[in-house]
């Protein structure tokens, strides 16, 4: 099977080919991204308006670009089997150009069209790269979302916790604003808190003993900006506040993901089952090791997707896509006249959460 993917959630306008074949090896043909970062950068964050308008100016010089570099690997647009795009959750403006646009290559094609949860992207991003078998247990950390999920097959996720207030991604974002760190605040704390001493500032430890898997981070938030105010007052005051930030983010995810662990090993017993950390955040290389560690000392096998599949992109979208319309084709039990896909009425949607389809379909165990 071979898929289009196409993305345009936030301010990243996206597009994809990646191929599964009949030995269930991906490959990722071409995946091609525009950062709309800059255009942002000025307001210290995503400006909607001008982000719908950015993925209408790019999609189609994209899109060639992705159809281009997958023809030079001996892929033509005539080998695509279907087209996926990001439906939703996320910035409605730009959700809609990157659908209608998926449609309209659906539709001049003949291909079936399925939209994609932009979560179940990031959930299944791991898959694209690695051969992680259901279940596993994954923590999903973005820009909006913060949540610990039990993957048990494709469209079969319950979540174990999510966040009350703030995403971690977002804590980041906001807190480097905070400190004049411009945007993305993400890197740019991380490259400040190299500079700095995480022990120096004591930060409030939210939800600390509860016995869910919850996160909180709107605490830590206030927190900073009082620091900020009243005691940061040289390079080297506020890289040390970066570096306790960071410190004190990571070790919230560190506490909230070993429960789920537990959760996780007294459900399935089993070795080393898979830990796998999706998601912006998880470019963050402090919060990289010390997940990683925790893994190791809980007995299960860290696995993160290489970089450029953390933070948004369309590959992951083009695999969700592929793999929902296989286990949809199966399920029916294909014939060739009976739609398994969304089609063109599939719908744009603000908010989805990603445990919603649970009911759906059946998940697929390999
Ligand atoms: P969602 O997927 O929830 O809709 P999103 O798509 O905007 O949100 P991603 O693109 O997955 O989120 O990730 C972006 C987030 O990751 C931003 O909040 C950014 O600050 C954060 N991020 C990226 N790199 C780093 C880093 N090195 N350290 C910390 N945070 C980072
Ligand atoms: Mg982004
Ligand atoms: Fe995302």
């Amino acid at each position: 099977l071979c898929v289009l993917g196409v993305e345009s959630s936030c301010d990243e306008t996206a597009v994809a080919v990646v191929r599964r074949g009949d030995d269930g090896a991906v490959e990722v043909l071409s995946s091609v991204i525009h950062s709309q970062v800059v255009k942002h950068a000025v307001y210290g964050g995503v400006v909607p308006e001008i982000a719908a308008r950015s993925h209408v100016e790019t999609i189609d010089d994209l899109a060639r670009l992705a159809l281009a570099e997958a023809a030079e690997k001996g892929v033509g647009v005539d080998a695509i089997d279907a087209v996926a795009a990001t439906a939703g959750p996320g910035l409605i403006g730009g959700v809609m150009v990157g659908l209608s646009f998926a449609k309209g290559f659906a539709l001049s094609r003949g291909l079936p069209l399925i939209g994609v949860n932009h979560l179940e992207g990031h959930a299944l991003s791991v898959r694209l790269t690695h051969d992680v078998p259901f279940p596993f247990l994954l923590l999903l950390v973005s820009g909006g979302h913060c949540q610990l999920l039990h993957v048990r097959g494709v469209g079969d996720y319950e979540r174990l916790g999510t966040t009350i207030d703030d995403a971690a991604g977002e804590a980041f974002d906001k807190i480097a604003k905070t400190l004049g760190l411009g945007y993305p605040g993400g890197p740019a704390l991380e490259a400040e808190a190299a500079k700095g001493d995480a022990a120096r500032f004591t930060l409030p430890r939210a939800l600390l003993g509860r016995k869910d898997c919850d996160f909180s981070y709107s605490g830590l938030k206030t927190a900073a900006a009082k620091i900020a105010m009243e005691q940061v007052k040289t390079p080297q005051d506020r890289a040390d506040l970066c570096a306790s930030v960071q410190a004190a983010i990571a070790r919230q995810l560190v506490e909230r993901s070993a429960r789920a662990m537990r959760a996780f090993k007294a459900e399935h017993g089993g070795d080393s089952p898979a830990f796998v950390v999706a998601g912006g955040v998880a470019a963050n290389k402090t919060v990289r090791s010390e997940l990683s560690a925790l893994a190791q000392k809980e007995g299960f096998e860290f696995v993160a997707p290489p970089l450029a599949y953390c933070t948004d992109n369309a590959a992951m979208i083009a695999l969700a896509g592929l793999e929902r319309f296989a286990l949809m084709r199966a399920a029916a039990d294909y014939d060739g006249d009976k739609q398994v896909h969304d089609g063109l009425s599939a719908l744009a949607r603000p908010r989805w959460p990603l445990d919603e389809r649970r009911a759906l379909s059946a998940p697929i165990h390999k």
